[in-house]
């Protein structure tokens, strides 16, 4: 049982502010998975929380435990690698079993009863007499995550675990490893730069940026209620449309087309099932932020209202369970999600629907979500 407290973790390196305090706790038996673009800080969080890093200020702690200055093989967690880390000398069973004969805590008995549950959890019988060079990059993985398993740790620590491995053996990795999780509901960190392996593993995913955390929720609230523009922007593929917008009355104006916004003139609620808050007559700046599958072609979407625009095609991609429709308003370009087989031709002129309980807006100086 393992719950681990993050208190305004700070690591730099030189000039460099990696980690710039970071506030987190992680729950005991949960799969948090921190994502964000290459150098926000992620694989420093980890190895923070691991001890091959030092922070420089701020506390980790561990249930009641302070480890902040504890030494890596006296945290009792267990790190799994890209890279796998294997001895390549080593057979499978002497990459799993070697740190646990090192530290001498276990006898050969015991030793062999854990490789046994660890081989058929992972399903790697037949790997435990190989060498790494005789195996492929997912069994390698296996018999990392074998080796981490082995010493039941009070946390596993992955970092990019599946980045080695081709697409569809990535796709199958991870809903092992979330079976796995179901079955020793073991404390998880997990790093990625990848959104969509941060949205299927994660019970609550961490999005990064410049070493800061922008936001932290479930999967689906931050995909539904962004709270800035970068996480908007990071979580969703094809990614948000970002259009500027001139708010007035209750209506998004951009050159060309006018945007109703819900219920003008209200108090600000829960973000997307209430009324956007508007200042009546009071004219600003914002960023208006529509998902691309919730802008519509009006012929397929009637139900939504007379609130509708012209818009030009200009390219179409077809991603075979939709049509993405690149398309363009006076100087605003933007994607639409049609659905497959849409006919459509560059230069048609086509109508646009958006659902209004859908929208988002952002201040355009500091990208803070405005409901
Ligand atoms: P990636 O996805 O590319 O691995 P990341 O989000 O894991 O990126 P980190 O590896 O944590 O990012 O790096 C955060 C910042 O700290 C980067 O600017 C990186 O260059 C810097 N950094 C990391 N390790 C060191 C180090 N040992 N010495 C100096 N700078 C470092």
């Amino acid at each position: 049982m393992t719950t681990i407290q993050l208190q305004n973790l700070r690591k730099e390196f030189d000039d460099v502010v990696a980690v710039d305090g970071i506030d987190l706790t992680i729950e005991d038996g949960e799969f948090l998975v921190i994502v964000g673009p290459s150098g926000c800080g992620k694989s420093t969080t980890l190895r923070l929380l691991a001890g091959l890093e030092q922070a420089t200020a701020g506390r980790i702690g561990m249930d009641d435990r302070d480890v902040t200055s504890t030494e890596p093989k006296n945290r009792n967690v267990a790190m799994v690698f890209q890279n796998y880390a294997l001895y390549p000398h080593m057979t499978g069973r002497r990459n799993i079993t070697f740190g646990m004969k090192s530290a001498g805590a276990f006898t050969d008995d015991e030793i062999d009863q854990r490789v046994e549950e660890a081989a058929k959890t992972l399903d790697i019988a037949d790997l435990l007499d190989r060498k790494p060079e005789a195996m492929s990059g997912g069994e390698r993985q296996r018999i990392a995550l074998g080796r981490a398993i082995v010493r039941d740790p009070d946390a596993f620590l992955m970092d990019e675990p599946l980045s080695n491995l081709d697409a569809k053996l990535r796709i199958q990795m991870r809903a092992e490893l979330t079976r796995l999780h179901a079955e020793l509901e073991t404390t998880t960190v997990y790093v990625t730069h990848d959104q969509t392996e941060a949205m299927t593993l994660g019970e609550r995913v961490v999005v990064m940026n410049d070493g800061r955390l922008m936001q932290v929720d479930s999967p689906q609230v931050l995909y539904d209620f962004p709270e800035n523009r970068f996480v908007a922007e990071f979580i969703g593929d094809p990614a948000m449309n970002m259009i500027d917008v001139t708010v007035e009355d209750g209506t998004a104006i951009h050159d060309g087309f006018e945007i109703p916004l819900p219920g003008a003139g209200t108090d600000a609620g829960t973000p997307g099932t209430d009324p956007i808050p508007e200042r009546s007559g009071d004219r600003h700046d914002a960023v208006l932020g529509v998902r691309p599958e919730d802008f519509y072609l009006a012929q397929e979407s009637p139900d939504l209202g007379d609130a509708t625009f012209t818009a030009t095609v200009d390219v179409t991609e077809p991603l075979g369970d939709s049509l993405l429709v690149h398309c363009s308003v006076g100087d605003a370009v933007f994607k639409i999600q049609a659905e497959p087989r849409t006919e459509l031709q560059s230069g048609d002129e086509i109508t646009v629907a958006s659902d209004p309980e859908r929208l988002h807006l952002f201040d355009p100086e500091t990208g803070e979500a405005r409901y």
